[in-house]
């Protein structure tokens, strides 16, 4: 089977029908380049940078980011990649940052609510990626964006800082992508109006799930209730690639659930247009990926999303679809 998988290192990610998707690629860090190469990725989806920031001994400068994000842009030689913003907090710290205890710090000051409580170190970001964009084609993404009033205020520190750095002659690149994750409940319910202000949605079903089904995305006792497949799940993630199309902007997901067998061909009835998984993910699921046909799975979304009532369900509808092709 590994064999069979090494063969499509060099094809696109393609379905039975011919209809072509995007197989990106999560990074942590310039030295995931090798794996993402290895595994023919077409994009990078998420470069996760708070490991950036979580392996210095203080908080990187600008120059530093700068570095590192443009190793990563000419690595993919103009293939789209998407940089998060960093997503500190939660269960993310740095020894050097000392932050006030929080009784639940995954619903405490994390992501993009740490950024915009510490705007200096906001903008520094912001400027190394407004910078290293001029090397290639990127996208930047803001992590758990919970309202409009978030969204609109990052986006605005970024255009002041973009303003500033063209003022001052530095060059900016041209077809900059500013999107932001979907991966609280409340922003992929409000999808359709979010979609309006950004070129993209990614949704992060790690956190979603957790918020979801209120279950700590790392403990075991309630894993039982973390079920990508839970039709509650499914509606949330079908009603944002929905709006997001509505909108005619582009919808991926960089939650692990990209990468799953079973989520994967509910994904593809959905119109899901990237999937971002762990670079060893890659190969299996663009072998999955050519053995179906958008016609033949075109009504498994909505048998997922309302007729199904268990995540159970679905994995007996799409182990059945599945025995039924090989
Ligand atoms: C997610 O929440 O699905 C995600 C990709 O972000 P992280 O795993 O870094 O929280
Ligand atoms: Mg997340």
């Amino acid at each position: 089977q590994k064999a069979e998988w090494e063969k499509l290192k060099n094809e696109p990610s393609v379905t039975a029908d011919n209809k072509k998707f995007i197989i990106a690629a999560n990074i942590g860090t310039p030295n995931d380049m090798q794996g993402v190469n290895d595994n023919g990725a077409e994009a990078i989806g998420l470069y996760r940078t708070e490991f950036l920031y979580m392996d210095s001994k203080n908080f990187p400068t600008e120059e530093e980011q700068f570095e590192a994000y443009k190793e990563v842009i000419e690595g993919m030689n103009g293939k789209q990649v998407i940089i998060r913003t960093m997503d500190i907090g939660g269960d993310k710290h740095l020894d050097y940052w000392d932050l006030p205890e929080e009784m639940n710090p995954f619903l405490g000051v994390r992501a993009i609510r740490l950024s915009l409580q510490n705007e200096e170190i906001f903008r520094t970001q912001l400027r190394a990626l407004l910078r290293a964009s001029a090397y290639g084609k990127l996208g930047i993404m803001f992590p758990m964006i919970g309202t409009l009033g978030e969204l609109r205020k990052a986006k605005s520190i970024l255009a002041t800082e973009k303003d500033k750095l063209t003022a001052a002659g530095v060059k900016v690149g041209s077809d900059l992508q500013v999107g932001m994750m979907i991966e609280i409940p409340a922003a992929a319910v409000m999808a359709d109006q979010f979609a309006k202000e950004v070129d993209f949605f990614s949704i992060g079903t790690n956190d979603l799930i957790q918020y979801s089904m209120a279950a700590d995305r790392g403990n075991d006792n309630v894993s039982y209730l973390y079920q990508p497949a839970n039709p509650a799940v499914l509606r949330l993630i079908k009603h944002t690639i929905d709006a997001a199309h509505e909108n005619n902007i582009w919808c991926g997901m960089c939650g692990e659930a990209a990468g799953d067998n079973i989520m994967f061909p509910i994904l593809l009835s959905m119109g899901l247009d990237e999937y971002s998984m762990s670079a060893t993910s890659i190969l299996r699921i663009r072998s999955l990926m050519k053995k179906l046909n958008t016609e033949d799975i075109k009504d498994l979304a909505n048998q997922a999303c309302f007729v199904s009532e268990t995540a159970e369900d679905n994995e007996k509808l799409v182990n059945d679809l599945m025995s039924k092709l090989t």
